[in-house]
């Protein structure tokens, strides 16, 4: 969206993304475009609200979406994409939900990647002995058994590399070293460093961890292989030993590592989306998506990535369901599957449901985080944005009414917002997200309970209004 020429003022910039933008909109264009009974309409939603945030926040429901994210996590660990234990979590989630006397759900056959990760062990053995802290990038190939030895390379940018000549690195592995500044713009220095590197010459490349903080732990992540390039095994290092190793390499020191990492990886697994309808009262056939993603990396627990984002959407059907509140259209809950390997579920749902795409109303999804909501960064047009600031006006006495204007938010729903889908991803107090994102770290000790209710309340009343609405959400 060209930010020109739509209505808003801008205010504050926040972090993540980069091209974000926080809005404060301006209330009589807002006015204007929504017209006073669109605005009472909304206005009127104000005791239903409160209705669902006092259930969650004090009534029967407060700690639940904590407890049943705890239990889930403690359960099942880490559900990488194409194993079995992410099956099983599945299965979990189906039985979870059928107890509280939902049936509309359907899962949906993905074919997907299991890449399990093997030994890895960097060893620096010039100018000293030491180990170094790694973790393999997804789907990385494999080094011979006894490792690949070589130079290290430190580049501080794509620009800086560009001037390289293949000579100065072919044969060396490559470390880029950026600073974490935002995610999107940090890390393709993970996910094409390996193509870049191998494209010049070099035998393995990794990658000063995408996190502005660390306590030596390493973070993995997804990365791709170039086509017509030779893949190279590649990591991430923890920013501390990346560190080390650039003040070495700066002070002219020769500095040579050994590699050692090996890793299986089969294409064709099937693993399911999962789809839990609460079916709407006029227009069933009208879906208001909200959705986070049940697999997570081999490393940690998912507890953060995606396990709290899943819950919250859990949440919105359950609590509604269990308040007896149906809107008019239909609220589906849609945990996708192999997020992390490239939103390989939700491409698998958008091709699969391409041709009634017209159905889907709004693209809700919770996948930076479940700390304190602050409210939505949204992506659609001009009177999209308003309806949804006017509803978010409702929050304000939990601190959510922030619109954060985003061409394309979210991770999986960018799969449909790409396409003028009209969406949104919680916004929330998410400043260490990335301290804890695709490490060992992501346990349940990131949550607390108090977050998540607000969280969950927030969620499924928002949910609630777009689906129970007399307008669709305008493309
Ligand atoms: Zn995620």
């Amino acid at each position: 969206m060209n930010f020109d020429s739509i209505v808003f003022i801008v205010t504050l910039f926040v972090i993540v993304p980069s091209e974000s933008r926080v809005l404060e909109i301006k209330s009589d264009r807002c006015e204007k475009i929504l017209g006073s009974d669109l605005i009472e309409e909304i206005w009127s939603y104000k005791n239903v609200k409160d209705d669902i945030l006092e259930y969650v926040l004090e009534g029967e429901f407060k700690g639940k979406t904590y407890d049943e994210l705890a239990k889930f996590v403690d359960k099942f660990g880490a559900r990488p994409s194409g194993t079995e234990v992410l099956e099983k979590s599945i299965d979990y989630m189906i039985d979870l939900t059928k107890n509280e006397g939902i049936n509309d759900i359907i899962t949906e056959e993905v074919k997907v990647p299991l890449w399990e990760r093997g030994e890895e062990k960097i060893t620096m053995l010039e100018p000293r002995k030491k180990d170094i802290e790694l973790l393999g990038l997804g789907k990385s190939v494999t080094t011979p058994p006894e490792g690949l030895e070589g130079e290290v390379v430190v580049v501080r940018s794509f620009e800086e590399f560009d001037n390289f000549s293949d000579e100065k690195i072919r044969g060396k592995i490559v470390l880029y070293v950026p600073v974490f500044t935002t995610y999107g713009e940090t890390v393709p220095y993970r996910s094409q460093g390996a193509s870049k590197a191998s494209a010049k010459g070099a035998i393995a490349s990794l990658v000063r961890s995408i996190t502005p903080f660390s306590l030596n732990t390493p973070h993995t992540g997804s990365q791709t292989y170039a086509d017509g390039v030779v893949p190279i095994p590649t990591a991430a290092i923890s920013l501390e030993d990346a560190d080390l190793i650039t003040r070495m390499y700066d002070r002219g020191e020769k500095v040579v590592l050994n590699i050692k990492m090996s890793s299986k990886l089969d294409e064709n697994k099937i693993s399911r989306n999962t789809l839990i309808d609460l079916k709407g009262s006029k227009h069933p056939e009208k879906l208001v998506i909200v959705s986070g993603h049940i697999d997570s990396w081999d490393v940690g627990q998912g507890a953060m990535d995606d396990g709290g984002g899943m819950f919250v959407s859990w949440a919105a059907p359950v609590i509604l369901k269990r308040l007896n509140l149906t809107p008019k259209r239909t609220v589906r809950a849609i945990f996708w599957t192999a997020e992390e390997l490239g939103l390989i579920g939700a491409h698998a749902y958008e091709e699969a449901h391409r041709n009634e795409s017209h159905n889907i109303n709004f693209v809700m999804e919770s996948d930076e985080g479940t700390f304190a909501p602050l409210g939505l960064a949204v992506g659609g047009t001009p009177t999209t944005l308003c309806i949804v600031a006017e509803i978010l006006k409702l929050f304000k006495s939990i601190n959510a009414s922030t619109l954060v204007e985003e061409d394309n938010p979210g991770s999986d729903i960018t799969v449909f917002t790409s396409k003028g889908i009209p969406g949104a991803s919680l916004h929330n107090d998410n400043g260490k997200y990335f301290w804890f994102h695709h490490t060992e770290a992501d346990t349940m000790n990131v949550e607390d309970p108090d977050e998540l209710d607000l969280g969950a309340a927030f969620w499924t009343a928002v949910a609630y209004i777009i689906a129970d609405l007399s307008i669709d959400i305008p493309r």
